[in-house]
Formats: structure tokens, C-alpha cells, sequence
């Protein structure tokens, strides 16, 4: 298989999957997504196959906050995240079999950063450097860093990866809650610094994902980076902006629309394309089908 990195360098198009947690839930899973990994692993790798069969070139493990900060913020019990980190990792691992890219998902804590919330940039980096360590076991392509709203804790995991990994190339990905300046997270980081700070810092990709914008705001946001950095850009919207109706949050994108208004991101120069949240095997499927042709 290709090297990932001369891959993304050349500036090649490459499919990512999309969202995870309603999938696994749809096909049996539990409403906890990392509870899947031990519960119920046939239905993880099931929802990897789907996307795989979508056209994904990338495979991300299904360890989204499964790090000891996020656990002991739910009162989960520590061994237990570190067991359901390694079983995503094997599933992830499998269903890749060295020809498709395994992304090792990694953040956020889920604690704000005092003075905001309680969280302590050192134990912090302790966690994520555990963290990194486990993960850099498998035959990981890239670490993604994702859904992280504070630029302050991204460079915290992305310094925790490189001081443990520094062979494994590191993706950073920031969700954006609004278009002021070219685009800004929820901490008020623009997409300019976050661009400038990531290729500073030694990230192989910057890019954003998730959040309030939809995939014709987030070319704004890509926009913005490409000005700012000269790094391969990354970006997983939602499947449109997430609406409340009743109790529940939905995404109103479907697979074409979704697809058509990627365009715009497309052209502001992503070429790492995929979703986040509301997007489903068929949006990855249309991608797969407008961009790899
Ligand atoms: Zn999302």
C-alpha cells in the first residue's frame, strides 16, 4: 500500500468514513460508542465494512475519547477505556488489513482547560501521552485529532503524539462554531492561527470537522487555512448544521446534497473529505463517487 504521507503530500484525494455513533446504534449497538468495542465488536467492524464498501480509503478506530481525562470525567473505570481502546484498534486493524489507511481517533478530553473548567494542561498531556502509547501498538497510517474546540488542547494531544510517536504523522481536526474571523472555534481560535499553529508544530494535515457549520461555511474555513499554511487540508462536516426537532438532534444533508456542497470545500483546497455527525455509508458513498470519480 501506498505511504500515507506521500499520499496526502502528493495531494491526492482521499475518502475518510463519516459518523460512527448512530450507525453502530442503527445495526444493535449501545448508545455509548465505546462501549461497542468490547460489547458488541461484530457491530463496530460491521459499521468499518460499510464504509469501507462506501468507498472510504481511510478507516478511523472507533476510540473517540477513550482516554483516562474523558473516563474519569464519567466515572468510567480506567482499565476498562484502555481495554476498549485496544479491542477498536484490532477491529480498525482488521478491517483494514494493510489496504486501507488506519486512523487512530484520539481526543478530546472533554474538560475545558482552567481557569474555565478543571482541567490541568500536565495531567493532561499524561493522559494523552498514555493514550498515544497504547495506540502507537498498532499499525496506525496517522493519528487524527478530532472534535476539539480549543486550540490549547489540541497542542497539547498533537505535542503528546509527536513526543511518543514521532513516526506516526499526526492529522489535527478543530470544530468550528462560527465565521467570524475566516472562521473561529467556540474558544475563539481562528482558523488562520490554527493553520499556522499546527504546521509550526509539526501536524501532517490541519483541517476541521463537526460543529455549527455546514460543508458551505466550512470552505471558508478551509479557505482560510489554505492562505495560512501550505499543510493538506482535512474536513468532516455534519450532514448540514444540527437542528433540534422534538428531543432529538438532526442533520438535514442528504448523501447528494451533502456531496454537491463539498464542492466548495473541494475547491478551497480540502482533499481529505469526509463526516461527521448525521453522515451515513451513502454520504460517503457520494463523495467517493463526485471526488474519486
Ligand atoms: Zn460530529
Amino acid at each position: 500500500m501506498a505511504n500515507f504521507i506521500d499520499v496526502i503530500n502528493g495531494g491526492a484525494t482521499v475518502i475518510l468514513d463519516g459518523g460512527m455513533g448512530t450507525l453502530m446504534q442503527q445495526l444493535g449497538g449501545s448508545l455509548k460508542s465505546g462501549e461497542n468495542n468490547l460489547l458488541h465488536p461484530q457491530i463496530v467492524e460491521r459499521a468499518h465494512r460499510l464504509y469501507a464498501e462506501a468507498g472510504s480509503d481511510a478507516i478511523t478506530s472507533n476510540t473517540f475519547s477513550l482516554n483516562a481525562a474523558y473516563a474519569a470525567k464519567q466515572g468510567e473505570d480506567k482499565q476498562k477505556t484502555e481495554d476498549a481502546l485496544a479491542a477498536a484498534l484490532e477491529i480498525a486493524a482488521t478491517v483494514c488489513d494493510g489496504k486501507l489507511f488506519l486512523l487512530g481517533d484520539i481526543g478530546p478530553s472533554g474538560e475545558m482547560l482552567a481557569p474555565l473548567g478543571k482541567g490541568d494542561p500536565e495531567q493532561l498531556y499524561e493522559a494523552f501521552c498514555r493514550q498515544a502509547e497504547l495506540m502507537a501498538a498498532y499499525p496506525l497510517d496517522a493519528f487524527l485529532i478530532e472534535t476539539v474546540f480549543d486550540l490549547k488542547e489540541a497542542q497539547i494531544i498533537l505535542r503528546a503524539c509527536l513526543d511518543i510517536a514521532p513516526q506516526i504523522p499526526v492529522l489535527l481536526s478543530l470544530t468550528f462554531s462560527s465565521l467570524k474571523k475566516g472562521g473561529c472555534t467556540m474558544m475563539g481560535n481562528s482558523a488562520a492561527q490554527i493553520a499556522a499553529a499546527a504546521a509550526q508544530q509539526g501536524a501532517a494535515a490541519v483541517g476541521a470537522n463537526c460543529g455549527d457549520l455546514t460543508p458551505a461555511d466550512y470552505a471558508q474555513v478551509i479557505a482560510s487555512m489554505r492562505a495560512a499554511c501550505e499543510l493538506p487540508l482535512l474536513i468532516q462536516p455534519n450532514a448540514g448544521k444540527p437542528q433540534r426537532q422534538g428531543g432529538e438532534i438532526i442533520y438535514s444533508l442528504a448523501a447528494a446534497e451533502f456531496a454537491q456542497e463539498m464542492a466548495s470545500c473541494y475547491a478551497a483546497g480540502a482533499r481529505l473529505l469526509g463526516g461527521c455527525c448525521g453522515t451515513t455509508p451513502e454520504h460517503i458513498a457520494a463523495l467517493a463517487a463526485r471526488y474519486k470519480g
